[in-house]
């Protein structure tokens, strides 16, 4: 045994309540162990007396996939005991894109929600960019492939209708994604080019991951119809004519729809008593945040970001956005904008829209789009997304399992990307008892290991990968705010990665222990 962790209350992932018993590491694989382990030698026993062993917490919404490879040692998830993640996620992936041109523009585009980091080298096919993760980061990455870059590739950065040779080529690339790798596809339907696609082209596309074993992941339309039920009823209308396992990404109540939570939960649920497979995500915190772009019309997006840059600067065009673009949300003064490079723009981090037009003494509209072209597209921001009374509701729904959308720029990222994971155990389990202590950490372990199809990870059983946490039930808190985002949770005391320690005592190890999980491989 390589090493040993004695004394703990072992909760194995699967919603059972767990035993008391001893967790051995033997390579990167564990050992179960029960009654007296006095005699087991180990070069190294961790006593968790009064903690939780438990599988690492696996994150079904990343937004890393770029910020983890220049920050390899991912403090602010290691510190919440994430040990796997899926990147790739609202459509926008980064693989494959067979025009480094294109994967330019696209990691521009993308700057405000990803990150537009030096990064250590580049890529064209989704193998290429898996092998960028292996034993360079602290944590697994599980890849899903969005749209994005599909119909970038044949279509281009135009909307309209694909074409069938256009929709045969996406789906080839697909295909060829998932055989190197990929769980399945992912959608956002609120960013171009993505978003252009129709249900029709969806469908094509979902069946052809669902004949590979695929999940749909989707950040849905939320613009569509009543734009409360609509978006979800053409989810599922995804879901049921391609035959693919329907996940929802980010499901809660928003605090623009006009209904309450409950409807939308019993959509899901009805879907599924008719026969759909569908589950969802969804964080703990009433703030979301993407990239700023996220507001502007698809007409000022058509033809790329150079095309948009042009919109941007345009008098006309400008009169144009002052008239439609509108607050995400319920006005400018629940909008917090960050991450800025220059300087000068440094004094806006962490304020509202209505602070920073003010300051500018600009129309809002104005001051965001003059932030955008000197700061080359690349603004964040996060808002007041849900309504904080229902978020509980959603967490504790069986269906439900833990996707952070943790934005990790700026000086003022959304607090989940500190607070995700331990928010729940420590103020949804712990102090309000919405959810069992089994049952959240099923959600954050078995529950996505199943549902993305990842081999031997996701529970505490004899031969699964040692991807381990153990933390204090009692102690465990999420530290960040809204105002102070960036506080490393406390409480979780040791975390290992594929049998190597990347915290040890509170303290991050610098092991680089990670890879990227294939499909169809352990
Ligand atoms: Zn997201």
């Amino acid at each position: 045994m390589d090493l040993l962790i004695t004394g703990g209350l072992v909760i194995d992932g699967s919603g059972n309540p767990g035993f008391y018993g001893a967790v051995g590491v033997e390579g990167e694989r564990v050992r179960v162990l029960r009654g007296d382990v006095s005699g087991v030698q180990a070069p190294r026993v961790l006593d968790a007396s009064g903690k939780v062993v438990c599988p690492g917490f696996i994150d079904v919404h990343a937004h890393s996939g770029l910020m983890i490879l220049t920050d390899p040692a991912h403090e602010a998830k290691v510190h919440q005991g994430v040990t796997t993640e899926l990147v790739g996620v609202d459509g926008n992936s980064y693989a494959p894109f067979r025009s480094r041109d294109d994967l330019l523009r696209f990691v521009r585009l993308n700057s405000g929600l990803d990150g537009a980091p030096d990064l250590p080298g580049w890529w064209s096919s989704t193998s290429e960019y898996l092998e960028m993760f292996d034993g360079k980061v602290a944590v697994n990455i599980a890849y899903i492939v969005g749209n994005s870059p599909l119909r970038i590739d044949a279509v281009g950065w135009e909307s309209g209708t694909a074409t069938q040779p256009q929709k045969d080529r996406m789906r080839s690339l697909l295909r060829e994604a998932m055989e190197e790798g990929a769980f399945g596809l992912s959608t956002g339907l609120d960013y171009p080019p993505g978003g252009y696609a129709d249900t029709d082209e969806l469908v094509d596309l979902a069946s052809e991951a669902a004949a590979m074993g695929g999940i749909y992941h989707t950040h849905m339309r939320y613009r569509l119809g009543d734009r409360y039920l609509d978006p979800v009823h053409e989810a599922i209308e995804i879901g049921k004519r391609s035959g693919i396992p329907l996940h929802i990404t980010h499901l809660f109540r928003r605090v623009t729809n006009p209904g309450g939570a409950r409807r939308l939960l019993d959509l899901v649920d009805g879907a599924r008593a008719g026969g759909l497979d569908v589950t969802f995500d969804c964080f703990p915190y009433p703030y979301g945040g993407t990239r700023i772009l996220i507001l502007f019309p698809d007409w000022a997006h058509e033809g790329g970001p150079d095309r948009l840059v042009e919109v941007l600067r345009s008098p006309e065009a400008r009169a144009r956005l002052r008239k439609e673009v509108a607050p995400r949300g319920r006005s400018w003064d629940e909008m917090w904008v960050t991450y800025f490079q220059q300087p000068h723009n440094m004094v806006y981090d962490g304020r509202s829209i209505a602070e920073v037009a003010e300051m500018m003494g600009k129309h809002p509209v104005d001051a965001l789009c003059d932030l955008l072209l000197e700061e080359d597209l690349r603004v964040s921001y996060f808002s007041l997304v849900s309504d904080p009374a229902t978020i509980a509701d959603f967490v504790a729904h069986p269906l439900q399992m833990v996707g952070s959308d943790a934005l990790l720029i700026g000086g003022h990222p959304p607090p989940m990307a500190y607070g995700c994971f331990p928010v729940i155990l420590g103020e949804m389990v712990r102090e309000e008892r919405r959810l069992s202590l089994a049952d959240a950490l099923r959600k954050m372990t078995s529950f996505p290991a199943q549902r993305l199809g990842i081999r031997d990870r996701g529970v505490l059983r004899d031969g699964a990968f040692a991807d381990i946490v153990v933390f204090d039930p009692d102690t465990i808190n999420a530290n960040a705010t809204r105002q102070e985002p960036r506080q490393p949770s406390t409480g979780i005391e040791y975390v290992l990665v594929n049998g190597q320690l990347v915290m040890d005592r509170g303290r991050h190890t610098g092991a680089l222990a990670g890879r990227a999980l294939r499909r169809g491989r352990s």
